[in-house]
């Protein structure tokens, strides 16, 4: 089986993007219109030796009360049950944001692994604007840009490693699970 990886920020933070790069296709559907993936989205993604599955979300506002923004939520919290692993999106170039905090607080409560991109974060090499995000309390901000592609193999290593997966060039332990007892 491989891993499910899922995309979880507010909207506009790049998880498409994100989504795109890890899937090298354009299937997911890039915007500036915030909110516009509305429904779950799920694509092959790999990366050096690591093969997984990626779910792209619509966004979420856990205290969205009503319509398109509560059907995003709720694809969100099953795309959060259906992961092994969850990447939080935010924005490092526009900070911190309250939205990041009930997110921070909802995916505590869904008690999934978290690691926490910080994207757009291209040409940010002092990492100032990046330490704020330590408040989500997720441990440590990984810059990303997934529009230029930076960061990526180090975020992926870092979502799969406390996975304890089998080392996919490793097929000694595929062996030893097929040998009859
Ligand atoms: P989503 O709503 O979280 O899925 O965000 P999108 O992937 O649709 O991206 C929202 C906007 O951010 C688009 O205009 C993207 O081109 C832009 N964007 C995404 N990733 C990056 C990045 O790494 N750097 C910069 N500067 N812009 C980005
Ligand atoms: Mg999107």
């Amino acid at each position: 089986m491989k891993p499910v990886v899922a995309l979880v920020g507010r909207p506009n933070v790049g998880k498409s993007t994100l989504f795109n790069r890890l899937t090298q296709t354009r299937d997911a559907i890039v915007a500036d219109f915030a909110g516009l993936t509305r429904d779950r989205h799920y694509g092959n993604g790999r990366l050096g030796k690591h093969e997984f599955i990626v779910i792209d979300t619509g966004g979420f506002e856990p205290d969205a009360g009503s319509g398109i923004y509560k059907e995003m939520a709720k694809q969100t919290r099953q795309a959060v049950a259906e992961a092994d692993v969850v990447i939080f999106v935010v924005d490092a170039r526009e900070g911190l944001s309250a939205q990041d905090h009930d997110i921070a607080n909802e995916l505590r409560r869904l008690g999934k692994p978290c690691v926490l991109a910080a994207n757009k974060a291209e040409g940010m090499h002092d990492g100032t604007k990046l330490v704020d995000f330590y408040e989500l309390g997720f441990g440590d901000v990984h810059g990303v840009s997934a529009a230029h592609g930076q960061g990526m193999r180090d975020l992926v290593e870092l979502a799969l490693e406390p996975l304890n997966l089998p080392d996919p060039d490793d097929e000694s332990e595929e062996d030893e699970a097929n040998k009859p007892i």
